[in-house]
């Protein structure tokens, strides 16, 4: 029997977990919730998946605008053994006493805080921790794109520590009334909220973080420096490591990918739905080894890294594969992103 997952709040992250969900040999997407009619609304009831009204959302107001809803959340939640909360930043948490009313499992994001959920979660560091839980996390956008290099320079050479600075897109492209348009905004918070986030999963890792916003929608990317215990033999060396591990695309310098507009047109020429890149993204000639310290640039894709994460927590809580790199696997062939 697939597992039956519904998905509360159909934004940015919430369309892409439907689809993906969709996309997944052992799960059946049961239903998405959305408050209020909109075009997003259209295109999941275009797509045949069944819409209810979620929030403080009317019924009437989705008829009135000739979009079927099969009815509420109470209704949703009756349908569903796991539900992907991905509503805004700190809606979750209100979320929590009707999921546990309606005896569901569930998955938050990373803009709740991590005691929503019993563990935190990234698939290729910590898989094991989210089987049979009820409740999971998976980390924001940044987070997941740490703790998946983490995942990589620890197991195979140790971390003594890690400096990152990471440069943030100010927006989402669709978010219209975000900032800034012309400024660049340092964050003052020492270490930025990103490093503790990284030690729920990796408790033992010695990181520091510092955040600047700036005024781009395509990406972020994260300057990072790290002191490793075991020094690779070579730059090669290291290159080969994240190139062998799923989700990681290493550009050669070849290519020509200057920074994100080239990353985002790469993964729009290979008809990546939605010009989505839910790899971390390493450059090869940005990858410099010098002794044990190690400097490389990454770019995250903050609107999809976190999709196929989604999906290995399903199987992960629902014990549907044997181990991390089986999920994966199964998550990655479904997605498209098999190396
Ligand atoms: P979003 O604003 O794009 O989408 C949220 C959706 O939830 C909207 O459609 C909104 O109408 C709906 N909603 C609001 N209240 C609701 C309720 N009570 N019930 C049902 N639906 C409701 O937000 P997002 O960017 O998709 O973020 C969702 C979560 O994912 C947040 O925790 C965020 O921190 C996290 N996240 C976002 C990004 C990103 O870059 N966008 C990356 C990683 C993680």
């Amino acid at each position: 029997m697939p597992v039956r997952v519904a998905v509360n709040g159909f934004g940015t992250i919430g369309k892409r977990v439907a689809d993906a969900v969709s996309k997944q040999p052992d799960m059946v997407l049961v239903g998405v919730a959305k408050t209020r009619p909109s075009f997003e609304a259209r295109i999941a009831s275009e797509r045949e998946y069944p819409l209810f009204v979620g929030g403080e959302g009317r019924v009437e107001d989705f008829r009135a605008a000739g979009i079927a809803v099969e009815g509420t959340t109470d209704e949703l939640f009756r349908r569903a053994d796991v539900i992907v909360d991905a509503t805004p930043d700190t809606v979750g948490r209100e979320q929590v006493p009707k999921y546990d009313a309606a005896h569901l499992r569930a998955i938050f994001q990373g803009g709740e805080k991590p005691d929503v959920a019993e563990v935190s979660f990234s698939a290729l560091a910590n898989y094991e921790a989210a089987r049979g839980k009820n409740r999971v996390r998976v980390v924001s956008c940044n987070t997941t794109g740490i703790v998946r290099a983490a995942s990589v320079l620890r197991a195979r050479y140790g971390i003594e520590q890690w400096d990152a600075t990471l440069i943030r897109r100010a927006a989402d492209p669709a978010e219209t009334r975000k900032g800034p348009v012309n400024a660049i905004l340092p964050n003052f918070q020492f270490p930025s909220h990103h490093a503790p986030d990284a030690q729920t999963i990796f408790p033992d890792l010695a990181i520091t973080t510092t955040a600047v916003v700036v005024p781009t929608t395509l990406m972020h990317i994260h300057v990072n420096h790290v002191r490793l215990r075991k020094p690779p033999a070579s730059t090669a060396d290291v290159i080969a490591a994240f190139q062998e591990t799923p989700r990681f695309q290493i550009f050669r310098s070849w290519e020509r990918v200057e920074g994100t507009p080239q990353v985002i047109e790469y993964a729009r020429d290979h008809s990546s739905p939605r010009g989505d890149m839910m790899a971390n993204v390493l450059w090869e000639n940005g990858i410099h080894l010098d002794g044990a310290e190690l400097h490389f640039f990454q770019a995250i894709h903050q609107e999809s890294i976190v999709v196929p994460e989604n999906i290995d927590a399903i199987r992960a809580m629902f014990h549907l594969a044997p181990d991390a790199a089986s999920s994966v696997a199964v998550t990655d062939m479904a997605l498209g992103l098999r190396k």
